[in-house]
């Protein structure tokens, strides 16, 4: 599950790892009473308005501004809260639609010189993720952090540092002082960086996170570390050890249609092709989708409809997946090992007729336990429903059908 900057913010302050401080604001008004309140708590003397949508680069698609007074404030925040911001991280990219700002963060500005008059900030790059190939979490640092480490990440590969965390110590200290020299630290902010690295990875691990991503980690004029921008994926499936975290859901950012399938049980995602399926079992899912594509197809989904495929799990499966205007047939292709084939058949029946006017051809290929009577039944059921045993059948039928 995803999480908003200020959400992420907020959680990693409750770890102690120090952020730029801001306040969510849902108006420009309420923005500007914002502003008000951080220089009082804070003293900053600039804000900057930041727009929280489900997605990084926003400061280049014009979803990050300074402002240097109230109505500035005002202005821009007016401005950003209603906008379609694109960025490349939206669908569709700089070209794409963009995505619907309902919200805008307004924080500190943390970009202010030092006692002597003179800016001296950096930015790095720093992120904690669990790496497959070793099975250990890893941190991912770099000093050129900012606003492109994707290009530093294929441009300059050698300015991307990594500490492997042990499994059972963790993040050992001498990691944590490697990693503040390597970033060219001395003094108050080497000792600052350890301490950030630490608290970060409490955070990561206590909070059963899967990501974290701080870009920028910024050393402030005055030697002071801290997250200028956080980005936080929580694993979902221990969600349930953090009913507060749980909380921080914001369906508004999740495709309407795969919320609607989470709430029905089903492993939703949805894709942009036009043959729609319905499988039982991931692994098999995942077999389907190669098929159609290698029939001339392209999938419109990914859909596991899990192990128990009874009837109303096949009629909210159907429903689902016929919002998609793209889809041109459905390919629903299950498993009978649990399940016995001829009660598949019949909830794909029932559900047909339930629904009524499907307008799309339907092939549904079940093999297992009494596959020969479900095909019976299927056939036999006068509807515009096509059987296939095996998957040549099916792929053969998909061939067909979106011609
Ligand atoms: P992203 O573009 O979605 O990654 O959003 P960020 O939170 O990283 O902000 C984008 C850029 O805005 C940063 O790289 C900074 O250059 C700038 N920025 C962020 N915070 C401040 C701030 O407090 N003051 C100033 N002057 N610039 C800031
Ligand atoms: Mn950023």
């Amino acid at each position: 599950m995803n999480l908003h900057e200020y959400q992420a913010k907020e959680l990693l302050s409750r770890y102690g790892v120090p952020v730029q401080r801001g306040l969510v604001a849902y108006t420009a008004e309420e923005a500007v009473s914002n502003y008000a309140q951080l220089q009082q708590t804070t003293g900053t003397k600039w804000a900057v308005v930041k727009a929280q949508i489900h997605a990084g680069g926003r400061g280049k698609g014009g979803g990050v501004k300074l402002a240097k007074n109230a109505d500035e404030v005002r202005e821009k925040a007016g401005n950003i809260i209603g906008m379609m911001l694109k960025t490349p991280q939206t669908p569709g990219g700089m070209d794409g639609e963009g995505k619907l700002v309902r919200k805008v963060l307004i924080t500190e500005d943390v970009y202010y010189p030092n006692a002597e008059g003179k800016m001296d900030t950096k930015e790095f790059y720093m992120s904690i993720l669990t790496d497959r190939a070793t099975k250990t979490n890893v941190i991912v640092y770099s000093t050129e952090g900012g606003m492109d480490i994707e290009k530093v990440a294929e441009e300059t590969p050698h300015l991307v540092h990594k500490e492997y965390a042990h499994p059972h110590l963790g993040i050992q200290g001498y990691q944590m002082r490697k990693i503040a020299f390597n970033l060219g630290l001395s003094g108050a902010a080497f000792k600052s960086m350890v301490k950030f690295v630490e608290q970060l990875y409490n955070a990561y691990t206590q909070a059963d996170c899967a990501l974290i991503e701080i870009n920028p980690c910024l050393k402030t004029s005055d030697d002071k570390i801290i997250a200028a921008d956080g980005k936080i994926t929580l694993d979902g499936n221990a969600l349930y050890r953090h009913p507060d975290l749980a909380a921080y859901r914001d369906t508004d950012e999740e495709d309407p249609t795969e919320v609607e399938a989470g709430s029905f049980d089903l492993n939703f995602v949805k894709l942009d092709g036009n043959v729609g399926c319905m499988v039982n079992g991931a692994g098999l899912a995942m077999a389907t989708m190669d098929i159609i594509q290698l029939s001339g197809g392209q999938p419109a989904n990914f859909l596991d409809v899990g192990g128990t495929a009874d009837a109303k799990r096949v009629e909210n499966a159907f429903r689902i997946i016929l919002k998609d205007p793209n889809v041109k047939a459905i390919l629903i292709n299950i498993f009978g090992g649990i399940v016995r084939c001829e009660r598949v058949a019949q909830g794909v029946i029932d559900a047909y007729n339930n629904i009524g006017n499907i307008q799309v051809p339907i092939i549904v290929r079940l093999q297992g336990t009494n596959a020969d009577i479900a095909k019976e039944l299927i056939d036999k059921s006068g509807l515009a429903v096509h059987s296939a045993i095996t998957l040549q059948e099916a792929a053969d039928l998909v061939k067909k059908l979106v011609k």
